[in-house]
């Protein structure tokens, strides 16, 4: 069964403006609204992220999460089964959607060239081949260029990205992109070690094998000295 793509987040500068969401729409325009002095907010312009909502039909989930049930041979009428329908969408719902967040950016102006690393970042994301988790931690660095990203900020694009079905690699890829695009740095590293409970549970059984999956580019790729370097580092925090 076709497997139906989550949406690529789309960015958007709006100036002066707080995180706004498409769901929202009395924010989103309140954001453009001049200021009571009749002017528009005079500020360096933002990035923010808009997320796209996956189109999720909770009473259609709750449905066909009962058929499911049903086809498996549950009592649906048993009294711990009665909600569970509800409940399974709601977190189907909640893990599939995306946190907004503001990537702020800071000028480099101390000239920083060395990497910047966020190591152990804990994430989990849902494999698309089982809709079982994939539980691990990511380390995630970039050698800047003239942009610095707020430090916590790491973590907010694992978890944008984790936030969908996804498989490992191309989560990895996603995460290096991003960064590559939004920050233009001199190079990216991102590796992810984790854990699948498709293969931990069931299958192979392999419990406590661990996945891990890497994306470099730029300096990181070509340069032989700090790709080393990015790799020792990340192996440090394992
Ligand atoms: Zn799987």
């Amino acid at each position: 069964m076709a497997c139906r793509q989550a949406p690529q987040p789309s960015w958007q500068a709006v100036p002066g403006a707080a995180p706004i969401s498409r769901k929202d729409p009395k924010v989103s325009r309140a954001a453009h609204r001049p200021t009571r002095e009749g002017r528009p907010p005079v500020t360096r312009p933002q990035l923010h992220l808009l997320d796209d909502h996956l189109g999720i039909d909770l009473p259609r989930a709750e449905r066909v999460v009962a058929e499911l049930l049903d086809a498996l041979g549950q009592d649906l009428s048993a009294e711990h089964l009665l909600d569970t329908p509800r409940r399974v969408a709601a977190s189907y719902a909640e893990l599939l959607t995306p946190v907004a967040f503001t990537p702020t950016t800071f000028a480099n102006e101390e000239g920083y060239d060395e990497l910047v690393l966020a190591r152990a970042i804990p994430f989990w994301s849902l494999c698309q081949h089982h809709l079982l988790p994939f539980v691990g931690v990511a380390h995630v660095g970039y050698l800047p260029a003239g942009r610095i990203l707020g430090l916590s900020k790491l973590a907010r694009v694992v978890e944008l990205f984790a936030r969908r079905l996804q498989v490992q690699e191309r989560l990895t890829t996603q995460v290096a992109d991003w960064l590559q695009e939004h920050l233009e740095p001199k190079g990216v590293g991102v590796v992810l070690e984790a854990e699948h409970l498709c293969m931990s549970l069931r299958g192979v059984r392999a419990t406590g094998a661990r996945t891990v999956t890497s994306a470099v580019q730029g300096v990181l790729r070509e340069d032989p000295r700090s790709r080393q370097e990015f790799f020792t580092l990340t192996r440090m925090a394992s």
